[in-house]
């Protein structure tokens, strides 16, 4: 499609969207009296207008029910979670049975690393990515000293070559065959937080796999972002949180992903609780545990309901859309952002490096640019003028144009704002 950056074209291209409507089915903040231009969706989302509803319907089966909502309740909570097993299954290419929400990411993460981080003398180390998120990091770190294991050591990072901002998956590979018979476990964030990237998670798996390590997926930037075929790549484990691009509330819980070919092998230790205890036999508090087979074997405690609420409403507005509508307007509306971003540092004469692969195949919806010889009075400006972005230091912001909410028009005008900004200052 030929681009063109104008308040007329942007228009056009969201009278041809056939997902325009959904940004009224979000709440926005407001400054100066107008909704604000929102790209940190990839940090927190939005909130989805029939979440309340959600919430509502708890907090009056609990008046009015009280203990009796566990199995009267509208929805009732004993199984709650099983009402996002088939939305949620769809959204990241698992089987029902494979996916579970429970607990919060950094939690689940560590209660995967207790199934699939067995460290033996031989075979201990762990492959990640240069840079990983702090929370993989400190992860990551307790683990292997857990294990009696040193993280200078046992912690292998895949690096960025000298002047590149981006790992390329030659080097993941070569990386997982060099550390070979010593390699336990790799997991790398599935879309890097920082620049975007997009990781080829199949050949990973697939290379992981053949030096007979574990590979398993921190989905944090991945779930709502981009295509997921969790099961089909062989993945053993994934985990993400739900506020970000799933829109669920602050510090939601996150999903889980357990593939199939684990699910009855009991050698595989896991810290247990009743709620991951045989369905039909969970009430009468017997006092060994007996697994459900399936990811919500790994389930601990009973729900938070309320914070379950939220999320649910959210998963079935992604169940209706369906990933697929959501991916092809997500290439288009970043693909405008960047020309935009192009067509303004050209004309401002700026210095703008963005830092997100340009390849559609290998970035979601986030676009991580470099604003060089601007500062941070830049990144006030645009919160003034009600654009909601983040800025991290030295000068690079990351704008998420997350297609469930962002319309072309919101792209145009960002960019008008960026640019007497910059003019201004
Ligand atoms: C956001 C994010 C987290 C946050 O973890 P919580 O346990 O939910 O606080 C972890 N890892 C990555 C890669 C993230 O982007």
């Amino acid at each position: 499609m030929i681009f063109e950056n104008s308040l007329a074209f942007a228009q056009q291209l969201d009278a041809q969207d056939p997902l325009s409507h959904y940004q009224n089915e979000f709440s926005f903040p407001q400054v100066n009296g107008k909704k604000v231009i929102y790209f940190t969706g990839n940090s927190l989302g939005l909130q989805p207008k029939r979440a309340k509803a959600y919430v509502d319907e708890v907090m009056n089966d609990w008046a009015t029910l009280a203990v009796e909502g566990h199995f009267y309740a509208e929805k009732p909570w004993w199984d709650y979670h099983e009402r996002f097993t088939n939305p949620l299954s769809k959204l990241v290419g698992a089987l029902p049975t494979e996916v579970t929400v429970m607990n919060t990411l950094t939690v689940n993460l560590h209660l995967m690393m207790v199934s699939f981080y067995q460290p033996t003398s031989k075979r201990y180390k762990i492959i990640c990515e240069e840079k990983a998120f702090p929370s993989d990091q400190y992860l990551f770190q307790s683990q292997v000293r857990f294990h009696g294991y040193e993280p200078e050591d046992a912690i292998v990072e895949v690096k960025r070559r000298k002047g590149e901002h981006n790992i390329r998956l030659e080097d993941v590979v070569a990386k997982i065959n060099e550390v070979g018979a010593e390699l336990a476990l790799v997991l790398i964030g599935g879309v890097n937080y920082y620049t975007g990237q997009v990781f080829d998670m199949k050949t990973i798996t697939e290379a992981g796999h053949k030096v007979g390590a574990y590979v398993g997926w921190d989905l944090a930037h991945a779930a709502g972002n981009i295509e997921l075929q969790l099961h089909d790549w062989q993945v053993d484990f994934a985990a993400w949180c739900s506020y970000k691009y799933m829109n669920s509330g602050p510090g939601n819980a996150s999903g889980c992903f357990i593939h199939e070919k684990h699910h009855t092998n009991s050698e595989l230790p896991r810290f247990a609780g009743w709620w991951g205890h045989n369905k039909e036999r969970r009430f009468k508090m017997e006092p060994h545990f007996d697994p459900v087979q399936g990811a919500d074997g790994w389930q601990i405690s009973n729900l938070p309901v309320l914070s379950l609420a939220p999320y649910l409403a959210s998963v079935e507005l992604f169940a209706e859309v369906g990933m697929e509508a959501l991916i092809k307007k997500r290439n288009t509306i970043t693909a405008y952002l960047e020309f935009v971003l192009h067509e303004i540092d050209r004309e401002v004469k700026g210095n703008f490096e963005i830092i997100t692969p340009s390849n559609p195949k290998e970035r979601g919806c986030q676009l991580s640019v470099f604003l060089h010889g601007e500062g941070r009075s830049l990144f006030d400006y645009l919160m003034k003028n009600g654009v909601i972005i983040d800025w991290r230091e030295p000068n690079v912001i990351r704008l998420a144009p997350v297609p469930l909410y962002t319309s072309f028009e919101n792209i145009y005008r960002f960019g008008q704002i960026l640019k007497s900004g910059i003019l201004e200052k």
